[in-house]
């Protein structure tokens, strides 16, 4: 067994209480065995011991909403297209590499990757984050999944569109999905920015097809479905139709709001892509503008209404890998969440919405060893963890995966 012991530290555990000030972790092979203050600590032996020098220990923190096979600013979506399929996989070494040194432990990707990068990392072929894949995403012809470019090109298969016009078309679809091994159902119940062919405030798969969707995932092993919604009709199907998580929900109404908290559906209020126009396609510019501002405008009430937020970037769309955690400190300037607060989305509750929140998500006995260690006092300033230079220690399962901290040195 290995031990190791990480000791003059601050612990923000994750559950949103007051940090611990002078704190020790200990890390027993993959598992926490202890967190609390260090004048409670067990006595160990032959343990690895870890100065911290008074900085933050936080747990692994989750993305819940990237696509690693999109390139962000480093190249246009429109390239992939002249790549071959087995690049395109050697692409996303550095894109996991860089995501997992920023502090993201866990990831979840709505559209791109298949099962195969996920059981990749798993069995140590790989080094990144924890997956969850989506693989493909939902949505009916004309919506947001379908690639069809004017000029006649089709990018649907290329960007992992699925077309489903009718409830039969939609359960077939989403049940091979479910067979291929997808760990959560990606739909477009609202047009997009980045789409060709329609208006954020279009319906996408309009309620009735969400339903059906959401029950198939329920009779094949419990899957829940993530709905990509923007404009206020795509947010009405994927609340009313039983999404588990509204992807951007930047239209969302008071009403809907209550409903949401009432059934305990989660908000990803992607805020990080706010910050930049789309520039994936002309069109996407022109209407970023717009629905970025409303974004901003919007999360606020969301936050006071008691929504569940969990942190998702959209990273390889707008926002470059690895830059993840910038989302930390957005929702505390445009949600008006504090530190804390902020941190809790980014840990706890988005392991929640990935239903890990028993093996990880808080730093405690028996959880998964998934530690990030933060220069200074994230508690007090949460912009601390979207600067990488920032994460000086980043721990998965128990393994160190880098040092900037040079405490092991
Ligand atoms: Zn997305």
């Amino acid at each position: 067994m290995t031990t190791t012991v990480l000791h003059n530290a601050r612990l923000i555990d994750g559950n949103g209480g007051a940090p611990i000030p002078d704190a020790t972790v200990v890390i027993e092979d993959d598992k926490i065995s202890y967190a609390g203050s260090s004048a409670g600590a067990p006595a160990t032996k032959d343990a690895t011991s870890i100065d911290l020098e008074g900085n933050s220990i936080c747990p692994g923190f989750f993305d819940v909403h990237v696509h690693l096979y999109l390139p962000g600013t480093k190249g246009s979506p429109l390239m992939t297209a002249v790549l071959p399929e087995s690049f395109r996989y050697f692409q996303l070494i550095e894109r996991l590499k860089v995501t997992l040194e920023a502090g993201v432990t866990t990831v979840r990707d709505l559209m791109g990757v298949d099962v195969g990068v996920r059981e990749a990392i798993a069995a140590g072929l790989i080094e990144g984050p924890r997956l969850l894949v989506a693989e493909k995403m939902l949505s009916q012809s004309g919506g947001h999944a379908d690639f069809h470019i004017v000029a006649g090109v089709d990018g649907t298969r290329l960007v992992g569109g699925v077309l489903v016009d009718t409830v039969d078309e939609a359960r077939v679809e989403a049940r091979k999905l479910c067979r291929t091994g997808v760990d959560v159902i990606k739909i477009a119940s609202s047009g997009g920015v980045t789409s060709p062919n329609d208006q954020p405030e279009y319906l996408g798969v309009r309620e009735e097809l969400v339903e059906a969707i959401v029950e198939e995932g329920q009779h094949y092993g419990g899957r829940p479905v993530a709905a990509h919604a923007i404009g206020l009709p795509g947010i009405e199907a994927a609340v009313n139709g039983g999404a588990r998580s509204i992807e951007h929900g930047y239209a969302l109404t008071d009403e809907l709001r209550k409903k949401m908290v009432e059934n305990g559906q989660f908000l990803v209020p992607t805020l990080l892509e706010t910050l930049k126009p789309d520039t994936a396609t002309p069109q996407a510019r022109a209407k970023s503008e717009k629905w970025h501002k409303i974004a901003q405008e919007s999360i606020r009430a969301s936050v006071a209404a008691g929504v569940k937020i969990a942190t998702g970037t959209d990273a390889g769309l707008v926002p470059d890998h690895g830059t993840n955690l910038g989302e930390v400190g957005l929702l505390v300037r445009f949600g008006g969440m504090t530190p804390l607060q902020a941190i809790t989305a980014g840990t706890k509750t988005s392991a929640e919405l990935c239903e890990l929140d028993d093996v990880l998500g808080t730093l405690e006995t028996g959880k998964l060893a998934d530690v990030v260690v933060v220069k200074g006092d994230p508690s007090q300033d949460a912009d601390l963890v979207g600067d990488n230079d920032n994460i000086l220690l980043v721990i998965k399962e128990g393994k160190i995966k880098i040092d900037r901290g040079g405490f092991t040195d």
